[in-house]
This record gives C-alpha cells, structure tokens and sequence, in this order.
C-alpha cells in the first residue's frame, strides 16, 4: 500500500521541510498512518518571535469568517478527518466521527463569540466618592500562546485551544502530543485555507526541550494552555515562571448510582460513561459508586449491556470500542485489574487483551483502596464499589485527590441538591455522563485536576486576552 505523503510542523505557516521524521503508527495493528517532520530549538524560538512581531490582528469580522471557513471545510471532509483520527489514535471510527461533529461546534461557537461584543461601562457617578466619568473596558489579544495538547480526543483538544485563541486574536503556538499530530496539522491546514495569517499559528513536533519546554518556560510567552497527565501538568506548573496557566489534568470521575435511580438509565450511563472513545476521557465514568441494595441487579445488567460493545478494528463499522493509545497503556490496565482481583475485586466480563486492545471490562467488588478506585486508569474499566446510602457515596466520591467531573442517578430532587453542593469537582451532571457539556460551557477541575480555570470556548477566550480599562469625562 502507498504510503500517506509527509506532513510538516508548520512555523508562523511555513512548512518545515528538512527535519527528523516521526513516524506514527496505527496502536491496532502497527501499520503506518503518516509521517511528521520534527522542530529544532531554532524553529521554537522563530515560532515565538513570529508570534510576539505580529500586529496584524484581523478585525472580529476577519476572525469569525476565518473561523467559520475552516468549519466549512472540516464539514466537508468529516470522514476523511474521522479516518485520520481512528488510524493514528485506534479509537473506533464512531468515535472519530463524533469528534469531528463536536469540532464543528467548536469552531461555530468561536466564530460567533468573535462577533460578540465583550465590552462592560460603568458609569462613575454612582457615590460620593465618584464623578462625571465613564469606565469602558474592552478585551486585547496577547502578544503569545502555547498549547500543549494529550493523544485522547487529538482533534477536539486542538480545536479548544486554537479555536478561542483565533476568536480573541492572539497568535498561537501548537506542540500537539507525538502520538496523534496528523489530524492537528491537517486541521492547520484548514485555517490556513480558510485566511489565517501564517504567523498567528505555528504547529511544532520535536524534542521536549527543545519544543515543549522551551515554551513553556519562555518569557515572551503570556499563557500555556496544557491539557495532559497531572505529572506533566505540575511539571509545567513549577517551571513555567511569571505567567498564565490553564491545566487541564487527569480525572477520576464517579458515577454515582442512588437506589432511587432509573436502573435501565444508570445501566446506560455506566456503560457509555466507561467505555466511549475506549475509555480515554478525562471525563470517563473511572469509578461506579452503586447503592448496595441495587448492586447485584444493576452489576447483571452492566454486564449483560457491556457485551454490546464490540471491541476489534477501529476502521470496522461494527466497532464501538477501538484501541487504547499503545500495546504499554493496555498492559499498565491489564496490571491495574490484576493487582485489584488480588485484592479480592472479580472480573465479570471483558479483561481479555490482544496488542493494544482491551476489551471492555467490568469489576465487581472492588475495594475502595484499589488502585483503579484511587488513581486514573485510561481504559475501558467499570470498576464497581458498593456504598451504603448517599453520604457514604458522597464521602468515597470526594476521597480522591482530583476533582474534574461527577455524575449522579437519582429520582430524587432533595438527593440531587446534595449531590451538587457537597462534591468538590468542577461539574455535578444529575442523571447524565459525568462528561456531558456543550462546547461553549464552562468546562475544568480542581484539585490535581486544574487550577479551576475553565475551558469551553466562552471561558478560553478569556484566558487567551486580557481586560483593558479605559475611562472618558461624561
Ligand atoms: P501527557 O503525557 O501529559 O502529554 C500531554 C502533552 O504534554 C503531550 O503533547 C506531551 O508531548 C506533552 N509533554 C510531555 N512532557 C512535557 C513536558 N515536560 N513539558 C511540556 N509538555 C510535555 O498526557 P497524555 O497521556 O497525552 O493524555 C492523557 C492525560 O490527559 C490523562 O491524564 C487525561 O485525564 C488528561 N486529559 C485531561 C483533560 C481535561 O480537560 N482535564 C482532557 C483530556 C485529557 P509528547 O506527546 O511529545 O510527549
């Protein structure tokens, strides 16, 4: 078979011909998807420079249609976009597919935000303190940014970034992950396309020194953007210096399933929670906390659900579960259930493994010390944990050191307002998938997972611009 043409790291649009070559390789069955040419610490710094020097900035009008073209045209080839994903990250081709529609609101979202007049007035005759003047204040694009982007969702996690940061006009430097860059410099391309000047974007692949590093500890850089592990996350946080951080981290969101629940609902949710985009969200249902009078019946349903997720070749229409990222990620999830059965958890259905393939897999019984309960696990886990009443599921749910996303099944309004005063995390979603949002709503989490600085594309633009007040005798 032919293989694709090369695709380049990209500096202020310039492709970079002459670099070392990475190859990315399909996780299903190690065929090559594509091949990136890499950056050197030269590239980094001209990036930068191009980034800092530019003063073009395209008016609102300029942004959105820039922003809306590049919709247009990702629209167009959706499936060529989807296959991208699926070949260089494994997940199955329904999921690629949906990452590319939720792309398109990305983008559409953006496009109208940029049109959106951000500006407040104060009026400052309003005490006696005050006089005849008014206080205008209007947003200003900064002179650089840097995402860091993870391998889970490599179009989405491209689009939040670079997407608000066109719409605030602030150029934007990419250093997409190793293992998925293809779909993020054909995304590039589109923007390109669509009229964006070369130097508001760069797309680097190289070294960590040389590439990520460098960025992030650069001072003429005003905000990193990292979406990624928490080691990475606090590395970032304890070198990057006098600037913006918006740290999107790991998670270990709980489902919470109250005796009260809809069984067939929270059967639903369990199952699409665990085991979407091969259970690689941040968002993904990692611990299923089940009120101990419904546990046998909802575990017998879970299982019988879980057998309707076909796990094989992601390019196969029949598939709903693809690859996790790498045969070493499989083999960590593999480990994970082992230490948990002995410990006394029970693999209902699932566990099997062949190369970078896990198939869907539930645990019963899972003690509430157990790796897979305590820390993230990146795969299509169910790891199911009885708890007494609402408290007790409370108290287990907040016992982690994350705080991203949360889910609850009840019948019951009073339990629900609980819920949602008492976790510590940045969304209680009531009777929905932990990871349920739109693109433009506030999205982010505490703890070890963010500094509380939301994402979507309403709140980035924020990060990616700074408020200027300006004032005027009335
Ligand atoms: P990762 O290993 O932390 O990598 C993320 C990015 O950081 C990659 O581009 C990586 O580059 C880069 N990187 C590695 N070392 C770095 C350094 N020293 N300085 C700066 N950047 C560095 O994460 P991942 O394994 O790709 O993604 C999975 C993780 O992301 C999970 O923990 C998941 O929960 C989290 N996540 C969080 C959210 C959220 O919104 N909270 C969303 C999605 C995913 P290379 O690829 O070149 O190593």
């Amino acid at each position: 078979m032919s293989q694709p043409p090369a695709l380049h790291s990209l500096v202020a649009g310039t492709p970079v011909l002459d670099g070392p070559l990475l190859t990315i390789r399909s996780p299903f069955d190690g065929s090559i998807s594509g091949t990136v040419t890499q950056v050197t610490r030269a590239h980094t710094e001209a990036a930068i420079a191009a980034a800092v020097g530019f003063r073009a900035t395209p008016t609102r009008y300029q942004r959105s249609e820039i922003l809306e073209k590049t919709r247009t045209a990702l629209e167009a080839r959706r499936e060529e976009f989807a296959r991208t994903i699926s070949s260089e990250a494994g997940l199955a081709l329904r999921e690629a597919r949906y990452e590319v529609g939720r792309t398109v609101d990305v983008l559409r979202f953006a496009a109208m935000e940029s049109l959106r007049d951000d500006g407040q007035i104060f009026s400052c005759d309003i005490s006696a303190q005050g006089k005849a003047r008014k206080i205008f204040t209007t947003r200003e694009p900064l002179r650089c940014a840097v995402a860091i982007t993870p391998f889970n969702h490599p179009l989405n996690q491209v689009a939040h970034k670079v997407g608000p940061a066109i719409a605030a006009g602030t150029p934007i430097i990419l250093k997409p992950s190793e293992k998925t860059p293809l779909v993020a410099l054909k995304f590039a391309e589109l923007l390109y396309a669509a009229g964006l000047p070369g130097s508001m974007l760069s797309v680097l692949l190289g070294p960590t020194a040389e590439v990520a590093e460098l960025l992030v500890t650069h001072p003429q850089v005003d905000v990193v953007a990292f979406t990624g592990s928490v080691p990475v996350g606090k590395r970032i946080a304890a070198t990057a210096g006098y600037k913006k951080l918006v740290l999107e981290l790991g998670g270990n969101d709980p489902l919470i399933i109250l005796d009260d629940a809809d069984l067939d609902l929270a059967v639903t949710l369990a199952a699409e929670g665990s085991y979407r985009n091969s259970g690689q969200r941040c968002t993904a249902v990692k611990r299923i906390l089940v009120q101990d009078g419904i546990a046998p019946e909802f575990t017998r349903r879970l299982v019988e659900r879980t057998r309707e997720y076909l796990c094989g070749n992601p390019m196969e229409e029949a598939t709903k579960v693809g690859t996790v990222i790498d045969e070493a990620s499989a083999q960590n999830l593999e480990a994970i259930v082992r230490e948990a059965v002995s410990a006394g958890a029970k693999v209902l259905i699932g566990g099997e493994r062949r190369g970078a393939l896990l198939q869907p897999t539930v645990i019963a019984d899972v003690p509430r010390d157990a790796r897979m309960v305590v820390c993230e696990s990146f795969g299509p886990l169910a790891p199911i944990v009885t708890v007494r009443d609402l408290d007790d599921a409370l108290a287990v749910a907040n016992s982690t050191v994350y705080g991203l996303s949360s889910g609850v099944v009840t019948r019951n309004l009073e339990h629900a307002l609980k819920a949602i005063r008492t976790l510590r995390c940045g969304t209680v979603n009531i009777n929905e998938v932990p990871g349920f949002r739109v693109e433009s709503s506030p999205f982010g989490g505490i703890g070890d997972s963010g500094l509380g600085i939301k994402e979507g594309v309403i709140e980035a633009i924020k990060a990616y611009s700074y408020v200027k007040t300006f004032s005027l005798p009335w």
